[in-house]
């Protein structure tokens, strides 16, 4: 039954009492769970009847005592009763509302309705009274959950939008400062991975407490997710500035943290700050901006606190518009390649070429150079799809030039860490090359060092085998990074290019000249060929040369080319 329909019938039997018919009423109000206040206007009568005696400790008798049902209400409902109680004077057919007692221990629903005769004259009204108290209190249970996180009982990432939706609100009025603050817990997945979600829950909760004392009228805590934290600070000053509560908070985790499983844990947290109006005027761009800053601190070393400033935010911004443009780019296909030549020492003839992969930014009609995009393709995932793009057509683009001109010539092939890892990786690269139909003796794969720094095993197992089906491995940017020997042994060598930085300063650094000639000496002793990258003088040419130095790559004989010069050179 509806509620409408239910007081209608109330209704109804409360005129039928009054008409006599009382059986029929009293089967109705008895079997109600609900306090009715019934009042006829033609006979000026008052009754109240059901549960009423039981939720209210006076009486009701004429429209006098009518006040006492307002009266005893909690201030803030008073106004609101009084008008259900007058309900005709507002010519309303009904209304309800919510209404707290003055000792704010019972909660009540009260229902008004009114019924006018043709002319308009109201005729008799209703009151029907619900307690709701257990309702209301299962609500606020929920309404806690709602609010607060209940591992650490911060409030929770939407309730701690809101409140620090409402402090942007007021500094903009009252023309003040926000701080927002993201606390993140330094390497905590090692304590996750390593002792247990239980034991990193622990952890969270007993930061978390560690957070709350810090909250106060003008500080409110959260938690956001995992181990972040953020706290908003409105018009810092005094004790509750960002530098003050964060002193606080490093004197507090010299301390370790104790478990309850008997471990010990000591942490070093990263902290970002961005405020309102400098960073954002929006209270979830504010956390945006601070998470941001606190992932540079984690950047930078972690254990430290970043403050916002707008060049971050630039950068923030450049680079997840680079990034999408660049996810664009791939499936547009908007890359190309240029071909550097390599020639050998001696005779100066053409050894073959690198291929090395630009980007063409339609939208701003330009060209993006590989050093720029491709940490970011590795970032993103497109090196994927971009390498094996570079495979294809740079392999096709090599059966071409056999096809055509007499002497085949080697093209070596940039490959990044990320192809290497994926499964089918040997197999692609076989199927291009046969697709072709290319002699795989003249491709080269250009490998980096950071290829091998994580699963060293499984890529030099890769590199086997296309050693073995006959493709050139050839060891890039040799002389960077660690340069550990060991690799030279163990790996399928054929090539080893002498990274840029040696050449540059070669002629006038005698412990790089020192260091260079032991490398081609090395080489020589392994077996392998030495190529000179980023040659720009002919005295470095023929330096090198002069210490037995293989081949030479370097704007000295050509800058990366495209297909016409590259041909032309082949005739
Ligand atoms: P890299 O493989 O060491 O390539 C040599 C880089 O040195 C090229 O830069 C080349 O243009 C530049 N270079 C060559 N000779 C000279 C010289 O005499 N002077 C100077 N100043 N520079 C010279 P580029 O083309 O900008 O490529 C930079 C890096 O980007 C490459 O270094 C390689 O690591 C990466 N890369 C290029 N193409 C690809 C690709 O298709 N796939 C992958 N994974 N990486 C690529
Ligand atoms: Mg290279
Ligand atoms: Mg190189």
């Amino acid at each position: 039954m509806s509620e409408l329909q239910y007081q209608n019938d109330m209704l109804k039997a409360m005129n039928q009492k009054l008409k006599g018919n009382e059986g029929m009423y009293r089967l109705v109000c008895e079997t109600s769970c609900d306090a009715f206040l019934y009042y006829s206007f033609e006979k000026d009568e008052v009754y109240t009847l059901g549960r009423w005696s039981e939720f209210f400790n006076f009486e009701i008798r004429s429209v006098n005592d009518l006040h006492l049902l307002y009266d005893i209400m909690s201030d803030f409902y008073v106004e609101k009763v009084r008008s259900l109680v007058y309900l005709e004077k507002r010519n309303l057919e009904k209304a309800n509302c919510e209404a707290l007692n003055q000792n704010k221990r019972a909660w009540y629903s009260i229902n008004a309705i009114v019924e006018y005769d043709d002319y308009g004259k109201p005729i008799h009204k209703l009151l029907t009274i619900s307690d709701i108290t257990k309702f209301k209190k299962q609500n606020e249970e929920l309404a806690y959950l709602a609010y607060y996180d209940p591992l650490t009982g911060l409030y929770n990432r939407n309730y701690f939008v809101r409140l620090l939706s409402e402090f942007v609100r007021n500094a903009k009025e009252d023309d003040k400062i926000v701080d927002v603050v993201i606390v993140d817990i330094d390497d905590f997945r090692k304590v996750n991975d390593g002792m247990g979600m239980v034991v990193g829950d622990e952890l969270v909760q007993q930061l978390g407490g560690v957070l709350k004392e810090f909250s106060s009228a003008n500080v409110i805590v959260g938690h956001i997710n995992s181990d972040i934290y953020c706290m908003a600070i409105y018009e810092p000053k005094n004790d509750y500035t960002m530098e003050n509560l964060y002193q606080r908070l490093k004197s507090r985790l010299r301390r370790p943290f104790y478990l309850s499983n008997g471990y010990e844990i000591s942490i070093t947290v990263s902290v970002g700050v961005a405020s309102y109006p400098e960073a954002s005027k929006d209270a979830v761009e504010l956390i945006n901006c601070a998470e941001i800053v606190m992932f540079r601190g984690k950047s930078l070393g972690k254990n430290t606190i970043q403050y916002f400033d707008t060049p971050i935010l630039d950068d923030f911004i450049h680079n997840v518009q680079m990034d999408n443009k660049l996810k664009e780019a791939v499936t547009n296909n908007h890359f190309m390649l240029k071909y550097q030549p390599q020639f050998y020492a001696d005779s100066k003839e053409l050894r073959g070429v690198e291929a090395l992969i630009r980007w063409n930014d339609v939208s701003e009609d330009s060209v993006i150079s590989p050093t720029v995009f491709i940490p970011m393709a590795e970032k993103n995932g497109t090196i994927v799809p971009i390498g094996k793009w570079v495979i294809e057509e740079s392999i096709r683009q090599c059966s071409e030039w056999h096809r055509k001109y007499e002497k085949p010539i080697i093209m070596s092939i940039n490959v990044s860490a990320i192809q290497y890892m994926k499964e089918d990786f040997v197999d692609h690269l076989i199927s291009v090359i046969e697709k072709h139909d290319v002699d795989p003796r003249y491709i080269e794969l250009e490998v980096t060092e950071s290829v091998l720094i994580d699963g060293f095993e499984n890529v030099a197992h890769k590199l086997t085998a296309l050693k073995e089906y006959g493709i050139r491995i050839s060891l890039d940017d040799f002389g960077t990074g660690f340069s550990s020997l060991s690799y030279l042994k163990k790996l399928p060598i054929d090539t080893l290019k002498i990274d840029k930085s040696f050449i540059d300063t070669v002629l006038i650094d005698s412990p790089t000249r020192v260091i260079t000639e032991s490398i081609i000496k090395m080489v020589k002793t392994l077996g392998f060929e030495a190529v000179a990258e980023g040659v720009e003088e002919f005295k470095q040419y023929e330096y090198l040369q002069s210490i037995g130095c293989d081949v030479i790559q370097g704007f000295y004989f050509a800058k990366p080319q495209n297909v016409e010069e590259i041909e032309k050179l082949l005739q």
